[in-house]
């Protein structure tokens, strides 16, 4: 048998997200972004349940592929444009619209040889300081790229590094706006924190990731449920045994954990192995039989020890909800589990293991 660990994937919360995100910008058109095989979910599971976006975008050209060969005929993004000029040739071929970010990019561009012009999303760097050329150089980069016969019609994009903090994203959108003032084209800004706590800000696409997996993006400011999102992902395990640990007795590697009293405790079948962070230690909330819990002592490669103070009744085989839903519809946010080990939930989400099986829920 295999071990009982495994993630789920729950498409009707993908559509209701994207639903409540399309509502708050009702005038933009909404780009999924499946970067990083859709913030660990799976492009090819996300697919059908996000396909009422406008578009998707995402980094990697073989990511691109697939999203063509699941038979997406619209909009393709890539998010930080070319890396080599072969990579032009593919875009050609698949119809990708590609950001310019540099002027390596526009030289590549100028030495393509295509009969089909190409669609671009000009990048200005109005502050994040990663991509994009600064206000100042954004205006010839646009005029290069305007009179190459390779390029079609430019539009202007620019990425917030404070959508979800306190600095917010109004001195970057004046910088950008004052930029690009005269230049005529679509607009691109805003990530998911910006769409949920600036939806006054509005852009032709909006590019929309975490938030459609559920994660909020500002927490614990908020949390998901205070947006209304629900979780796409579950990962559940279940207890292989259990522990009667007396007072004085730990557990785990380096006993990081001491009983101050007679404690029962189980072990559940997920590690850091399986996307599980170590740091995830004693105090981190886990639901089991759908009673919210805590880990207690080291995660370890293939194991996590949980008290069942709350759960008398619990033992070998008993349900673990790591985050996402449990089978009683308690919820415990990724979020959640994230700050408890000094993340967000955008890195648990990629870090699922290879090792974890995947399915899709067929209902929420
Ligand atoms: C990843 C990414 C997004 C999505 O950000 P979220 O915070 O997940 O909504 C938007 N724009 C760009 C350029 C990105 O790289």
């Amino acid at each position: 048998m295999p071990r009982p660990i495994h993630a789920t994937i729950h498409p009707a919360a993908l559509r209701h997200n994207l639903a409540s995100l399309s509502r708050a910008v009702p005038d933009a058109k909404v780009w999924a972004v499946v970067k990083a095989n859709a913030y660990g979910h799976g492009i090819e599971r996300v697919f059908e349940a996000l396909a009422g976006a406008d578009g998707f975008a995402l980094l990697d050209l073989d990511e691109a592929q697939r999203v063509r060969t699941l038979g997406w005929r619209g909009p393709v993004l890539l998010l930080e444009g070319v890396f080599e000029p072969r990579d032009l040739e593919l875009c050609s071929r698949l119809n990708l619209w590609h950001t310019v970010h540099c002027d390596e990019q526009i030289d590549m561009l100028a030495a393509h040889k295509t009969n089909v012009p190409q669609r671009v999303f000009l990048k200005m760097n109005s502050g994040m300081n990663r991509l994009g050329f600064t206000p100042e150089r954004y205006r010839s980069a646009w005029t290069r790229l305007n009179a190459l016969s390779q390029v079609d019609e430019i539009s202007l994009m620019t990425h917030f590094s404070d959508a979800d903090g306190p600095k917010g994203i109004a001195g970057q959108v004046a910088v950008f706006a004052h930029a690009t003032q005269d230049l005529p084209g679509e607009r691109s800004f805003s990530n998911s924190g910006a769409i949920l706590r600036h939806p006054g800000v509005v852009s032709d696409w909006v590019r929309a990731g975490i938030a459609l997996y559920g994660g909020a993006a500002d927490f614990p400011l908020h949390n998901a449920a205070d947006w209304g999102l629900l979780p796409a992902m579950t990962l559940t395990t279940k207890l292989i045994a259990t522990q009667s640990l007396l007072t004085g007795y730990s557990v785990g590697y380096g006993s990081s954990f001491t009983a101050e009293a007679p404690l029962r405790i189980g072990v559940a079948a997920c590690g850091y192995a399986d996307g599980y962070p170590r740091h995830c230690s004693t105090g981190t909330p886990i639901l089991v039989n759908g009673v919210r819990t805590r880990v207690v002592g080291r995660v370890s490669m293939d194991m996590v020890t949980v008290d069942l103070t709350p759960v008398p009744d619990a033992g070998m085989g008993s349900e673990v909800t790591l985050w996402g839903q449990s089978s009683l519809g308690t919820v415990l946010s990724i979020d959640e589990v994230a700050q408890a080990g000094g993340t967000v939930g955008y890195e648990l989400m990629c870090a699922l293991a290879q090792r974890v099986p995947v399915t899709a829920a067929t209902a929420c």
